[in-house]
């Protein structure tokens, strides 16, 4: 029992240190990956180091972020479709359709809190989100940095379709 109490409190810390997030590249949908993959390859291009702080996100994280004020939506796409309301047949249901990335030197100032990165925090971490949303909104992705409350210049996200209306079932 208190070995067990011990590792999560460990664990607990690891993930406030964002040690234990899911950083996979693999955790994306099919739709979304692509342009990820592209997304960095463009960064590294234009000199932007980064680090990737988040893809999936569990529902106890969601819910850290709900209370912290990191997130206002019920329906982060940071969570697997399976939760967002995608239908079975879904290939991807497992997957999310959303990523949070920080410019590298400032990652290494304030860490994996988000609301730490200010994109005001200094002018090369200023010009490091405006080039993340620049080549992202390329792409055709949503920035998280048009955003007001939270201001979100980390991340991106897949644009979806608007779900069809709902079937009358007779
Ligand atoms: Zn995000």
């Amino acid at each position: 029992m208190e070995g067990e109490a011990r590792e999560s409190n460990w664990r607990h810390a690891c993930r406030h240190l964002g040690l234990l997030m899911d950083r996979s590249l693999n955790s994306l949908s099919s739709d979304f990956r692509p342009k990820v993959v592209e997304l960095l390859a463009q960064l590294t291009e234009r000199g932007i180091a980064v680090r990737i702080v988040q893809t999936a996100r569990t529902l106890e994280e969601h819910h850290a972020n709900l209370t912290s004020g990191a997130s206002t939506t019920a329906l982060s796409k940071h969570l697997p479709r399976r939760l967002r309301g995608f239908p079975a047949t879904d290939p991807d249901l497992d997957k999310v359709d959303a990523i949070d990335v920080c410019p590298y030197e400032l990652y290494q100032l304030v860490g994996p809190d988000k609301l730490q990165w200010s994109d005001r925090a200094s002018p090369q971490a200023q010009a490091a989100f405006a080039v993340i949303g620049e080549v992202g909104e390329r792409l055709g992705l949503r920035w998280g940095g048009r955003w007001v409350r939270p201001h979100d210049p980390g991340h991106l996200e897949l644009v979806l379709p608007a779900p069809p209306p709902p079937t009358m079932a007779a």
